[in-house]
C-alpha cells in the first residue's frame, strides 16, 4: 500500500451464506470489535435478502455496505433481478461486478460485466470490478492478456473517467476458496499491470485507483500481501464470515 495516496479498503464477500440470525450475529461481532474504525475502509457484501437488515444494523457504525451483483438493466420486466437503483435506495455504496463465480457459473461475458459496471455508475454506486485468470490461463502464460482483456472491455464501455469512482479487484481464479494464495510478488505484478493500463489513459485516476487483491486472504497472510505498493486492500470471501479473521484482516490494512 502507498500510505496517504489511497485509503485502503477491505470488502467481505459473504457469497450465498448465512441466515438472518447468522448475519445479525456476524455484524454484531464486527461492530463490537470496532471494525471500520481504523485507517482502512471496511465493507460487507451480504446476499440481497440480507441487505436491508444489515443496513439497519450498521447504522452509526463505520462499516459500509455493498452488494454482490447487480442487473445491467434499468427497472422493468426482469424477473428475479435487482437493479442498481434498488441497491442505492437500500443503502449500498458498493457493488461487486464480474466476480469469477458469476463469469464461470453464470456465463457472464466481458460485455455484460461492462454493462453492469455502467449500471452501477449511473446510480452512483462504486463498482468493485473483479478480474483474474484461471489456473490454465496462468500456466499457459496468458495472465496478462486475460486481465487486460477483462479490464479493456470496461474501459472501452465506460471510459477511464469512470475509474475515478471505481475499485478493481485482482482475483486469480485459482486462489479463490482454494487456500492457495498468490505470492505478494505475483499479486504486485498484476496490480501494477492494472494500474499501468489505467495510467496509459489517465495518470491521476490511476494513482488514486484502489486495486484490491482477492483469493484466500486470511489474517495470517494479509499483512504481507497488503505491504505491496500496488495492493490497496482485499476482497475477502471465506475469511469474511469469521468476525475475528475479518477484523484481523482489516487491522492489517489499517497498517
Ligand atoms: C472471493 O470470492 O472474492 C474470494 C476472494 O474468496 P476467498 O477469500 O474465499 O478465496
Amino acid at each position: 500500500m502507498s500510505p496517504g495516496l489511497r485509503k485502503p479498503l477491505v470488502a467481505g464477500n459473504w457469497k450465498m451464506h448465512g441466515s438472518t440470525a447468522e448475519a445479525a450475529r456476524l455484524v454484531g461481532e464486527l461492530i463490537t470489535r470496532g471494525v471500520g474504525k481504523g485507517a482502512a475502509e471496511a465493507v460487507v457484501c451480504p446476499s440481497f435478502v440480507h441487505l436491508a437488515q444489515v443496513r439497519l444494523q450498521l447504522e452509526g457504525s463505520q462499516v459500509g455496505l455493498g452488494a454482490q451483483d447487480v442487473c445491467a438493466e434499468e427497472p422493468g420486466a426482469h424477473t428475479g433481478e435487482v437493479s442498481a437503483g434498488m441497491l442505492a435506495d437500500i443503502g449500498c455504496r458498493y457493488v461487486i461486478v464480474g466476480h469469477s463465480e458469476r463469469r464461470a457459473l453464470y456465463g457472464e461475458s466481458d460485455g455484460l460485466v461492462a454493462r453492469k459496471f455502467l449500471a452501477a455508475a449511473r446510480h452512483a454506486l462504486v463498482p468493485i470490478l473483479c478480474v483474474g485468470e484461471s489456473l490454465e490461463e496462468r500456466e499457459r502464460d496468458a495472465t496478462r492478456a486475460v486481465v487486460l482483456r477483462q479490464l479493456d472491455a470496461v474501459l472501452a464501455a465506460a471510459g477511464s473517467g469512470a475509474f475515478a469512482r471505481a475499485v478493481v479487484a485482482y482475483e486469480p481464479v485459482w486462489a479463490i476458496g482454494t487456500g492457495r494464495t498468490a505470492t505478494p510478488a505475483q499479486a504486485q505484478e498484476v496490480h501494477a499491470l492494472i494500474r499501468g493500463r489505467i495510467s496509459e489513459k489517465d495518470a491521476m485516476i490511476a494513482a488514486s485507483l484502489r486495486v484490491l487483491y482477492g483469493g484466500s486472504v486470511k489474517a495470517a497472510n494479509a499483512a504481507e500481501l497488503f505491504s505491496m505498493p500496488d495492493v490497496d486492500g482485499g476482497l475477502i470471501g471465506g475469511a469474511s464470515l469469521k468476525a475475528d479473521e475479518f477484523a484481523s484482516i482489516c487491522a492489517a490494512a489499517d497498517g
